[in-house]
């Protein structure tokens, strides 16, 4: 997967693709992120980008010819069909299936804005598809840029090491959020809740897989009603869920 991110800010991702999984896919060569910076596009001897918006009422935007120039040296490198994704609070807010179709692009163009955004005709006549990373205003893409750059290597195949570390993340675990996990010492002392359940060190791995089934159900219930109310149960899941709700309500 080819991404180019078009940014102001380009040595803000320096960091984030030293480290992880992001670092992990680079070195397969199963992910290369380039960098197109709007002010290396102007014309002008200050190399300014933005301008004030017509209208009136404040405020500045990046204009559009810069941006337009980065769009098209970005895709001047790709070889495939380019989908072009501007990061945008206005945009569809990102969801399982919005990761899995961007997945299916080989390359990306993602464009971060900055100030009060992006002149709209950019938008018009270059954005396959905006995309959101909730419903509150950052200052500008490059977060959600690395965020969406996280949450697609988590997902490409062949960069986590085995197919169970994704598979059993909360969504990704058949709708349900993940099953709590502990490790090593047992015991930690002074802590009033400090024990290990049982079950997770018995070796029985039939009773452990039943058990993190019925931690799933149960999370999803008390933490993602929401979530638990789409979920249609197996007669398994409803019995295991009975287990859950049953303990919960008698220990509340
Ligand atoms: N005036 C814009 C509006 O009301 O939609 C918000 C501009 S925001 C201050 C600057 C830039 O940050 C946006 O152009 C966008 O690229 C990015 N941004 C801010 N919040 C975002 C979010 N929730 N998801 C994705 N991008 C966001």
């Amino acid at each position: 997967m080819l991404i180019s991110i078009i940014s102001l800010f380009p040595n803000m991702f320096k960091e984030i693709i030293k480290y992880g999984l992001i670092n992990k896919s680079i070195k397969k060569k199963l992910l290369n992120i380039n960098f197109f910076n709007p002010r290396d596009f102007t014309k002008n001897k200050h190399k300014k980008v933005d301008s004030l918006i017509y209208g009136g009422g404040g405020g500045v935007i990046l204009k559009a010819k810069p941006l337009i120039r980065a769009i098209y040296q970005a895709k001047l490198q790709m070889k495939h069909h380019v989908k072009i994704i501007f990061l945008s609070p206005q945009g569809k807010q990102i969801n399982l299936s919005c990761i899995r179709k961007l997945l299916s692009y080989k390359n990306m163009i993602f464009i971060c804005g900055r100030y009060k955004g992006i002149d709209e005709r950019v938008i018009n006549n270059f954005v396959d598809e905006e995309i959101s990373i909730g419903d509150y205003i950052l200052s500008g893409g490059e977060l959600p840029a690395m965020v969406l750059i996280d949450v697609l290597v988590r997902n490409i195949p062949g960069v986590l090491n085995t197919i169970s570390s994704c598979t059993t993340d909360s969504f990704f675990n058949n709708g349900l959020l993940g099953f709590p996990n502990y490790t090593r010492p047992k015991i930690l002392k002074h802590l009033k809740k400090n024990n290990v359940p049982p079950v997770l060190v018995s070796g029985n791995h039939k009773k452990i897989k039943d058990w993190r089934l019925k931690q799933s159900l149960g999370f999803t219930w008390l933490k993602r009603p929401d979530l638990f109310k789409k979920k249609i149960l197996t007669k398994k899941e409803k019995f295991l869920f009975e287990k859950f709700k049953n303990s919960y309500l008698k220990n509340k």
